[in-house]
């Protein structure tokens, strides 16, 4: 439920009327300041309160019931979007954030040679993942905390912010340490405990969308999330499962102005997971900024055949050069900058 406040209410009053709402049902309340009217969001059993007796309230104009299971990251809750803010990057800003670098961290100078060239190249963070989840069991698994270190040693020295896969609560306190986003994988979406677990803590995490999970799936996992109280979520589509075998996955494009109407959360999309071929990133990254996403995730190898994972949709850094080159237009098409 979404009580819509009378112009020019001050701030104690918003406070007092927030207290009141908590005290006499038990609910949370979501105040958003906006230019022109305050709202505030009721979180909790909101069933049993009558929309009648919220618009005798003072100071309520006007009260809506939200339909839908996602109130956190719900739009209608916080109409402007959210901007996560990573260093010098704006996820959800006008400037569509790249983060670059290998599906595994393979080795220090590895990490290092990447994140120098996908920087002059123009990405913002690198990526890189430390702790693999993996089809086969006997397949590279990471280098684990190794893997965090050299990915930080690659951050101190080029200024990268780093984004790296958690796959296991009991790994929190190394990603406290080292990471500055916090990577939730498609197998992960839904492993509650996992997400409550980032609810708690003070980083932006990037949540990808499971193979087989609908977008309001995707959301409810948001939600997990926004209601331990941490709210800097950034959402992944990196393609889902359908019958077409002629791609690793399905990009799911349509998925983004979907998100961007239901949620003020940053959507970004991995053309890399969703194609599976290097050169199928190129026209999938060209599709995702003019559909509106606010960023990309990509996979870049300095020796794709050589690499312990996803070598086949990794791009070589001068590929992935050419490819900033080749978005900036088609950014500039849609009115933004990349
Ligand atoms: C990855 O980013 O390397 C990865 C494993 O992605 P996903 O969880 O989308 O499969
Ligand atoms: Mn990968």
């Amino acid at each position: 439920m979404i009580l819509v406040l009378k112009t020019g209410m001050s701030r104690e009053k918003v406070d007092a009327l927030c207290t009141f709402l908590q005290k006499t049902f038990g609910v949370q309340t979501n105040p958003i300041y906006g230019a022109q009217t305050t709202i505030v969001g009721l979180v909790g059993d909101t069933q049993s309160i009558e929309v009648e007796s919220m618009e005798m309230l003072d100071e309520v104009e006007r009260v809506m019931k939200v339909q839908e299971p996602y109130k956190r990251a719900n739009r209608k809750f916080h109409p402007d979007n959210t901007i996560v803010r990573v260093g010098d990057a704006e996820f959800g800003g006008n400037k569509i954030v790249v983060c670059a670098g290998p599906c595994s961290v393979e080795s220090e100078e590895q990490m290092i040679d990447i994140a120098e060239s996908v920087k002059a190249s123009g990405a913002t963070l690198l990526r890189g993942g430390a702790f693999k989840p993996r089809t086969s069991p006997y397949a590279f698994q990471g280098l684990k905390a190794e893997g965090l270190m050299y990915l930080k040693r690659a951050r101190n020295r080029t200024g990268l912010p780093v984004v790296s896969e958690i796959t296991n609560p009991s790994q929190l306190e190394l990603f406290m340490e080292f990471v500055d986003v916090v990577q939730v994988g498609a197998r992960n979406m839904q492993n509650f405990e996992l997400l409550k677990e980032l609810g708690r803590i003070n980083k932006p995490i990037l949540l990808k969308r499971g193979f087989s999970n609908s977008i309001e799936e995707l959301l409810m996992s948001a939600e997990y999330i926004m209601s331990g109280g941490n709210t800097q979520v950034i959402l992944c589509e990196r393609g889902i499962r359908t019958f077409e075998t002629a791609t690793r996955n399905t990009l799911d494009i349509s998925a983004v102005p979907i998100l961007k109407s239901r949620t003020h959360l940053p959507v970004v999309i991995d053309p890399s997971h969703a194609g599976g071929m290097a050169w199928l990133v190129e026209p999938l990254s060209k599709a995702a900024v003019a559909v509106g996403a606010d960023g990309l995730i990509i996979e870049v190898h300095n020796d794709p055949k050589h690499a312990l994972s996803d070598g086949q949709q990794s791009l070589t850094p001068e590929a992935f050069d050419e490819l900033m080159k080749h978005l900036a237009p088609v950014a500039q098409a849609v009115g933004r900058t990349i």
